[in-house]
């Protein structure tokens, strides 16, 4: 089936998504940084003054988690949109964070910018209908065994409810590979901006699962032509309540960031 919304034929140039005064799309090459999961008030506040250092613009922060244990953290909950909310007024950086229960979206729609479809929620249609009604951007990641095609279809779900700003985000699909997490399917960027007009976006961290493999395919995904990182970062990983092991550590962001500038200026592209 055809993507009426989605698809380059409904719309030939590429969707720029605006957010605060800064651009997701065209010739920018977005950062979005920050823990797995939101820990503790403490703890977001330190990271959000870190990226503010590096001029990374957009934080990522988890306050309800897929975990595949139930017996594993959950996340803070709503308690912790609050605790985002706050980042937001007091750093004046963008939050970005998952929503998984159709329940929560409105609650987390006026407490954060950016809104989060995790993998395994991809195919939850119902809350990709409900996150249509909003206004903000959504980050939709691409299930663990989805194809493209089911992907796109996604993303036209969240487009056809009535909100257009859908940012698709690869994440390294499910194979028979098991020397990292998951198989970061690069491939797929260049064939989704062929065949879309939204902003693609690569999440390096959980197809590594290990910091060591992180800034390879990061530096991979803006030579493909990807439009963005979203970046686990912790100041303390082995610590850390959830993926310690794939989170960079400040100074391995900061010497990546320097890596990408140098990689982006010869292809025209901004680094934000
Ligand atoms: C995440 O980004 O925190 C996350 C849970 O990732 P994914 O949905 O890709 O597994
Ligand atoms: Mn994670």
């Amino acid at each position: 089936m055809e993507n009426k919304l989605a698809g380059k034929k409904h719309k030939s140039h590429s969707t720029v998504i605006k957010i605060k005064d800064t651009q997701i799309g065209s010739n920018n090459f977005t950062i979005i940084a920050g823990p797995c999961a939101l820990e503790s008030e403490e703890q977001i506040m330190q990271i959000a003054k870190t990226l503010k250092k590096m001029q990374v613009k957009i934080i990522r922060a988890s306050a309800f988690k897929p975990r595949t244990s139930p017996y594993s953290f959950q996340g803070l909950g709503r308690e912790g949109l609050k605790i985002l909310n706050k980042v937001r007024q007091e750093t004046g950086l963008i939050v970005e964070t998952e929503v998984m229960d159709v329940r929560d979206v409105k609650i987390a729609s006026e407490n954060v910018d950016i809104l989060r479809v995790g993998s395994r929620n991809m195919h939850n249609f119902d809350l990709l209908k409900e996150l249509g009604k909003v206004k903000n951007p959504i980050i939709l990641k691409r299930g663990l065994s989805a194809t493209i095609d089911e992907f796109v279809h996604a993303a036209e779900y969240i487009m056809a409810s009535g909100n257009k700003k859908v940012i698709l985000c690869e994440r390294g699909i499910r194979t028979f590979e098991n020397a990292y997490r998951n198989t970061l399917d690069l491939g797929a960027i260049p064939v989704l901006k062929s065949r879309t007009h939204l902003p693609v976006i690569v999440d390096p961290s959980h197809a590594a699962g290990n910091r060591k493999w992180v800034p390879a395919l990061s530096k991979a995904a803006l030579a493909v032509g990807a439009d963005g990182l979203l970046i686990e970062m912790h100041p303390d990983p082995e610590n850390a309540i959830s993926d310690g092991k794939q989170s960079l550590k400040p100074e391995q962001l900061s010497q990546l960031l320097k890596e990408l500038k140098a990689i982006a200026k010869p292809m025209n592209k901004i680094l934000n």
